[in-house]
């Protein structure tokens, strides 16, 4: 991307402007997640869909990855074929059913199946890193046309959602080999 467009891009997308939408805050994941988190629920993520809006140019706003709709940040996020097959198996690892969320305020407030002050917030961490991996992958495969692969995103999600959540996590001892074949332990 040249400096020019990524400027034009900050100066469209990216600068923020007030808003009532309360922030959401979790311990569990590097602060670069909340910001994430932040600018995909104002619709300030540089989505082709948002990019048009603001009057960008672009020579077709449909999504990069799968070509099957326009790029929105709830397509993108989640019903891109492509993201929706991580979160098969993200939610398979987590021995849970149905994906429950089709937009991303749902997903993001999320708070799994647990009564568990900590377990909401590690499930909430697990399923913001799930989003900040996937957006990662996408413009992975947009600026460095690197193609698309769900196994290796599944596997940097749990490496990286264990490496954040493992390190912050005061009330709860995480180890790699439990968090990868019965993470559900750490949310009851
Ligand atoms: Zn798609």
């Amino acid at each position: 991307m040249t400096k020019a467009f990524t400027n034009l891009i900050n100066s469209r997308v990216l600068i923020p402007s007030s808003s009532s939408c309360e922030t959401l805050c979790n311990k569990l994941v590097p602060k670069k997640l909340e910001v994430f988190v932040w600018r995909a629920r104002r619709k300030r993520l540089p989505i082709l869909m948002e990019l048009d809006k603001r009057g960008i140019d672009l020579h077709s706003v449909r999504c990069p990855l799968c070509d099957g709709d326009i790029e929105t940040v709830d397509h993108s996020l989640i019903l891109c074929k492509e993201a929706f097959d991580v979160w098969c198996k993200v939610f398979d690892w987590w021995g849970r059913g149905g994906i429950p969320f089709v937009n991303v305020e749902d997903l993001f407030l999320d708070s799994g199946q647990t009564n568990s002050y900590t377990g909401k917030s590690i499930w909430q961490a697990v399923i913001w890193s799930c989003s900040y991996l996937i957006w990662k992958n996408r413009n992975q495969k947009v600026f460095a046309n690197k193609s698309w692969n769900t196994p290796m995103t599944l596997n940097e999600i749990q490496i990286k959602s264990f490496e954040w959540v493992a390190k912050r996590c005061k009330s709860k001892s995480i180890d790699w080999h439990t968090w990868l074949h019965n993470p559900q332990v750490f949310v009851a």
